[in-house]
């Protein structure tokens, strides 16, 4: 069975507690090792003086060496001559050191422990004539060097109890947020897509993150709606033909015509289908751009070329309503695109221009560059032209000017907002200049040739 994982709280706990131990362990063995050599340093220098008192006691008042443990508290050492015992105290013969150290030379010092468990610092000097050892006892370092030892045994455990607890609960204030966070983020739903997260303190951390995800949520909330909206537009577009398709058929059956008379209803019928299979084919062509589906392919295209082809294709519709409809080209103006995709863009663009002026006008297409120096091509038409207010909302889906009119011509407000992304898909932007009364110039700028 697989251990569940541990929570961030109880990592970040454990974390601290491992680290923390880590430290304070190498801390306090640093602290008993220096505390044990000053101790230790402390006893040497004392046995230093104490052998050199000895050796001038010896030189200068021999017979005193038995006052010197009364006098100056230089309790343990002997005197040794050629290996020889020639003088010991009597704690240093109750310690029977004599017979261990009678031949002994220099001797660094060190500890030595005596039958009793006592232990003791002990340490010899050879003069040419005769050795000195001396000791003293080191309990009274020992035991405070055992008491610091059990201070640091109980003391640091509970110190690391309690920084370990002190985390536990600082760690659980600090993600107190994303328990808070979490818990709103499980409430929301795609019908509760305008709640937030709650921003402790926008500029920390979290406070950062749950603003990123509020600003994520704002731009969910925004696709949410257009989408509806989308959704709602387009069933509404679907439904006017099908109803007038539906109407036309229940008032034809109400009524016996002649064969003249069906076919003026199945006429009516078509072209009513027709519209729902243009509207069709537009909401495909967006459903597949907003998709991502469609990869332009980039090649070297003349725009003349385009152009006049694109106008070719729709001339007899200008022809239709008597329009003039000319194609210019200044100089060979080339631009790295999709063929397919800018075409679909410039037909748009084209077709409302036919759409939209009205009998006996006249419309231009120019392949040009711009003033800096930028691919381009214009639509101008001498139409009714596109009022301010409107200018900035044409692009968008469904938007129409006015519907009514727009609707008469078969028009359900998807053409410019296919023609905006035919050419983003291109890396470029449309412009327009248009003014009431005054015609319109779509301008489609490409990026320049690198
Ligand atoms: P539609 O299918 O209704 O033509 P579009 O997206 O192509 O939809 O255009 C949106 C609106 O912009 C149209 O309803 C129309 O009012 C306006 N429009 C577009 N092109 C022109 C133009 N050349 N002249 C005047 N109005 C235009």
């Amino acid at each position: 069975m697989r251990a569940r994982p541990l929570s961030v709280r109880a990592r970040l706990t454990l974390w601290h507690a491992g680290v923390l131990t880590l430290i304070v362990c190498v801390f306090s063995t640093g602290i008993l090792f220096f505390v044990r050599a000053s101790l230790f340093e402390g006893l040497d220098r004392q046995l230093r003086r104490a052998l050199m008192t000895i050796d001038w006691v010896y030189h200068q008042e021999p017979e005193e060496l038995k006052d010197l443990e009364s006098e100056s508290g230089i309790a343990l050492f002997q005197i040794t001559v050629g290996g020889k015992l020639r003088y010991q105290t009597e704690g240093w013969e109750r310690l029977g050191l004599a017979r261990a150290l009678r031949h002994v030379g220099s001797m660094p010092p060190g500890s030595w422990t005596a039958p009793d468990g006592r232990h003791y610092r002990v340490r010899a000097v050879a003069q040419p004539s005769y050795t000195i050892a001396a000791a003293i006892e080191e309990s009274s370092r020992r035991d405070r060097l055992w008491t610091l030892v059990v201070i640091l045994a109980t003391g640091v455990p509970f110190a690391l109890g309690l920084a370990v607890a002190g985390g536990y609960f600082l760690a659980g204030r600090v993600l107190s947020p994303v328990g808070a966070m979490a818990d709103k983020a499980r409430e929301i739903t795609a019908d509760s897509l305008n709640e937030r997260l709650p921003v402790g303190n926008p500029k920390d951390e979290f406070g950062r993150l749950a603003t990123v995800f509020n600003n994520m949520l704002s731009r969910l909330h925004d696709s949410f709606d257009r989408l509806r909206r989308f959704t709602a537009d387009a069933s509404h577009e679907l439904r006017t033909p099908l109803t007038a398709v539906r109407s036309v058929g229940e008032v034809a059956l109400q009524v016996p015509l002649d064969s003249g008379g069906y076919r003026d209803v199945i006429g009516s019928m078509l072209e009513e289908v027709d519209r729902l299979t243009r509207l069709v084919d537009s909401l495909l062509t967006l459903t597949r751009a907003d998709s991502g589906a469609t990869r332009p392919v980039r090649e070297v295209v003349e725009l003349a070329v385009l152009a006049g082809n694109v106008a070719e294709h729709l001339r007899v519709l200008a022809e239709e309503k008597q329009q003039s409809l000319s194609v210019q080209s200044a100089a060979r103006v080339e631009a790295v695109c999709d063929p397919a995709i800018l075409r679909l863009g410039l037909m748009n663009l084209l077709h409302n221009a036919i759409k939209y002026t009205p009998y006996g006008g006249a419309i231009h297409i120019r392949a040009t560059a711009t003033a800096s120096g930028q691919p381009s091509i214009e639509v101008q038409d001498t139409g009714p032209g596109i009022p301010a207010a409107h200018q900035e909302r044409i692009f968008e889906r469904f938007y129409r000017v006015d519907s009514g009119r727009a609707r008469e011509s078969g028009g359900a407000g998807l053409g410019l907002a296919i023609a905006r992304w035919a050419v983003a898909a291109n890396g470029g932007r449309i412009e327009l200049e248009s003014e009431e009364s005054k015609g319109s110039l779509f301008r489609i700028v490409l990026p320049s040739i690198a």
